[in-house]
């Protein structure tokens, strides 16, 4: 570990201890029962960069459910399987200003289809377009896609998983629904069974840190050398990530804190800051990942404590993806 590393690291972990008092205006999700008994004071972060600089700072290493980052892996998989058109067709990019499991605009929206792949209704919609006859087929599929991501196989949390899917009434619903005007291509339990369990799929700030840097660098992984996914999928998720990924908070979060980002109510957000100009003086400028973890949210679903930490990182260190 460099000069320089040790400093960041340094900067970070007293952020870290800055911002951990915010959790307390926040609460663990309750509706998903196995989520309660996370410690709402935790806060950890990681950030890598491309140039092989990795920091850490608090609870970096607990494992946690990535709940709805997970709709970020299964569109670009999904995307990378069936081609950008096509399932633009089945689901939108629009940001809503709805909260993520809301039901009330999937009727209303013309054509019908769910207005981005960042919320529920979306993103039951393209888990049901993963290729494969059964569930564990298209969760293997997957598993293995986010093997190549975070380069280790995944667990599914199946204690999280069985207590989400015995109280899923909201999203049995939408699927139902999404179902009954023709926007679900596999059987609805299937649908539901595949996204709830890629929601229980279990990381830490350094797997989320490491999808958000191969996002800032088009798709390549620097770890395996290996383009992983297409560049034009990496710009559509990235410009999703901004317009929708903290769900109805996207557009303070994209003024104050501006980068593409995916949060999930288990109080993990994922982060991707592009490489900067030449002319940029930030010290993490050649394009950087961040996995945060907060389990504490807002009535929105995003992490309180984590937020303010993105926000405080992204001003000292302009990361903004409006800042030159
Ligand atoms: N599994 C959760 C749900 O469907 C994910 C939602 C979230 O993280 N916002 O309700």
């Amino acid at each position: 570990v460099n000069e320089k590393e040790k400093n960041l690291s340094y900067t970070l972990q007293s952020w870290v201890t800055e911002c951990k008092p915010f959790a307390k205006d926040g609460r663990c999700a309750t509706y998903i029962p196995a989520l309660m008994d996370s410690n709402p004071f935790d806060l950890g972060v990681c950030l890598l960069d491309s140039t092989g600089i990795k920091l850490t700072a608090g609870e970096w290493e607990k494992y946690f459910t990535i709940q709805s980052i997970s709709k970020v892996i299964n569109f670009i998989l999904v995307c990378s399987h069936l081609g950008i058109s096509t399932v633009l067709d089945r689901v939108d990019v629009e940001p809503t200003g709805d909260a993520f499991n809301s039901i009330i605009h999937l009727e209303l929206h013309k054509p019908k289809k769910p207005f981005n792949p960042m919320i529920n209704p979306g993103a039951i919609t393209v888990s049901s377009m993963i290729p494969g006859n059964s569930s564990s087929e298209k969760l293997e599929l997957l598993i293995q896609f986010v093997e190549k991501l975070i380069g280790k196989r995944p667990t599914i949390n199946q204690e999280v998983f069985e207590s989400e899917w015995e109280t899923a009434y909201r999203n049995r619903a939408l699927a139902y629904y999404l179902k009954e005007i023709g926007y679900l291509y596999s059987d609805v339990e299937i649908a539901l069974e595949v996204y709830l369990k890629q929601c229980a799929i279990e990381m830490n700030t350094v797997d989320l840190a490491l999808i958000g840097l191969i996002l800032s660098l088009d798709g390549f992984n620097p770890i395996t050398q290996k383009q992983i996914f297409d560049k034009k999928i990496a710009r559509v998720t990235k410009a999703l990530m901004l317009t929708c990924g903290m769900y109805n908070g996207s557009g303070k979060f994209a003024a104050f804190i501006g980068m593409p980002a995916k949060s999930g109510v288990s109080g993990g957000i994922m982060a991707t800051v592009p490489p900067k100009s030449l002319m940029s003086k930030t010290p993490l400028n050649q394009g950087c990942g961040i996995g945060i973890y907060g389990p504490a949210i807002d009535d929105i679903g995003n992490s309180l404590a984590g937020v303010m930490l993105l926000k405080k990182i992204s001003q000292e260190w302009e990361l903004s993806i409006f800042s030159c």
